[in-house]
């Protein structure tokens, strides 16, 4: 170092004495360290903080405040859409629980298409078995073959040596070579199967789940009306062990394909680790030197957040569309869907912050859903519960109180039995990050203390409705 600096300031150090020195190697310090800590301020509170939108209003608002007049809107046109369950023999019963349900509480009015998919031949029990309790038309297909399977390039050994480290490692059924398949499925090749290409709109619904409130307009016209393309109910952390790689894949092809760190994409950005810590050299030595998990080269943090796949109301032709198919290809290139234990659910919710705008997304939280073990579920709506109206017939018995600010249509969530609070659609999980970006009303920190929400989705440990 000493011979890199110019003569004149080589006796600089040496014409100071010693305490002189010191101090001024604790000045720079304390420099250096007041210019991170303003870097990393800087960084975290400006450049990747996220605008309230520009229209001055929330980009996203429940499609209904309670129960419709559905008499007057079976009468519209449907739009092209369908209902998809992914589907194994063995699961009948559990399948049949969610059709009749759904049936039940939406499609015996609205007589959707119903679409079974699996990767072997149906069994006569299930097609029968089906066929009872759907109302509109039923169709069974079988996935072609070579679509569902494993990525093209890897060999069975391969493969096998992937699901047993994955086993060792105790990744959530990461040793399960057929659930890496679904993944792979779900996330990509479902959106080209023949059996979809003439629908616009898919419902994916998964046996064994359960809707607990009525839905008595068609989410298919709204989504097409409000111009939405993906639609969810529960948001959540993803287990860490399954996708390590991942956030730095996905965050590899936006920047190949120079995509902005747009508001939508940043609300998938962790700018909670502690900015004190996160200075830029900092951010350099996590993102491209360690290569950190869940990192991406910048040294941008994913929170893990994403939106619960087995319930889906989306636009396909977002998903087939090219860059969509485009960002499936460089995920499955590398073999993550089994070198890892890549999920459909991370990916679709990556992929849907990345490509398209937060008005283009919508949360059903007036649909009442419970998939092992979470669940969400609004307060029934004030007065709008329609409770002589002929063709919703009869209100369930075990229906929730009408609340004030609730937007619930005859919830019945059996909150008593299996009511986890825990396991709640909480705000203070993902929802709340993740809608940062369509949130024009936006909690104050005193609300958030109080876990006060602009609009509702459950109750909280008290049994208070949460707004
Ligand atoms: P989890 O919800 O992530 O725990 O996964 P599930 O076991 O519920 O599987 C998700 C969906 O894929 C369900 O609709 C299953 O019926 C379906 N599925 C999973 N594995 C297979 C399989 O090997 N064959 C078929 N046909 N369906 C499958
Ligand atoms: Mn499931």
């Amino acid at each position: 170092m000493k011979f890199l600096l110019h003569p004149s300031l080589q006796a600089i150090p040496r014409r100071l004495p010693r305490s002189r020195r010191v101090n001024l190697v604790f000045r720079l310090s304390a420099l250096i360290l007041l210019l991170s800590v303003l870097e990393a301020f800087y960084h975290s509170q400006v450049s990747l903080s996220i605008p309230r939108p520009a229209e001055h209003h929330n980009l996203d608002e429940p499609f209904s405040i309670g129960c419709q007049d559905v008499s007057k809107l079976v009468t519209r046109p449907r739009e092209s859409a369908v209902l998809v369950m992914l589907a194994r023999n063995s699961e009948l019963k559990e399948a049949r629980k969610t059709v009749e349900n759904v049936e039940e509480r939406f499609n015996k009015w609205f007589n959707y298409p119903v679409l079974f998919l699996n990767n072997e031949p149906w069994s006569e029990e299930f097609v029968r078995g089906m066929k009872e309790v759907v109302s509109g038309e039923v169709r069974f297909e079988v996935i072609p073959e070579g679509i569902w399977g494993p990525t093209a390039g890897l060999t069975e050994e391969v493969v096998g040596e992937y699901l047993r480290k994955q086993k060792e490692e105790g990744v959530y059924k990461g040793e399960i070579e057929g659930y890496h398949h679904m993944c792979r499925f779900y996330s990509g090749e479902f959106y080209n199967l023949d059996a979809l290409k003439e629908y616009k709109y898919y419902w994916r619904l998964e046996p064994g789940v359960s809707y607990g409130c009525s839905l008595t307009y068609d989410p298919f016209v709204m989504m097409a009306d409000r111009g939405k393309k993906y639609g969810y109910t529960v948001a959540l952390w993803e287990e860490p062990n399954t996708c390590p790689s991942l956030f730095r894949t996905v965050d590899e092809f936006r920047t190949q394909n120079n995509i902005p760190m747009h508001p939508n994409w940043k609300a998938m950005i962790d700018e909670e680790t502690n900015w004190l810590l996160k200075p830029a050299p900092i951010r350099w030595l996590l993102g491209k030197v360690l290569r950190r998990e869940h990192y991406d080269i910048k040294g941008e943090k994913w929170n893990l957040c994403h939106y619960w796949s087995n319930f889906e109301i989306a636009d396909l032709d977002f998903f087939r569309g090219e860059q969509y198919q485009k960002l499936f290809r460089h995920l499955d290139k590398t073999g993550g869907f089994y070198r890892e234990r890549w999920g459909d659910a991370p990916i679709h919710s990556l992929a849907v912050h990345l490509l398209l705008g937060a008005e283009e997304m919508h949360h059903f939280s007036d649909v009442g859903y419970y998939h092992e073990p979470f669940w969400q579920c609004p307060q029934n709506a004030k007065g709008k519960q329609l409770l002589d109206n002929e063709m919703i017939g009869k209100a369930p018995k075990g229906m929730g109180e009408e609340q004030e600010g609730g937007h619930g249509c005859r919830c019945e969530c059996g909150l008593g039995k299996k009511g986890d609070w825990r396991r709640r659609n909480n705000r203070g999980i993902c929802l709340e990050k993740l809608q940062r970006p369509a949130a024009y009303v936006r909690p104050s920190w005193w609300d958030l203390r109080r876990r006060r929400w602009p609009y509702s989705v459950g109750f909280d440990e008290e049994g208070r409705y949460v707004m």
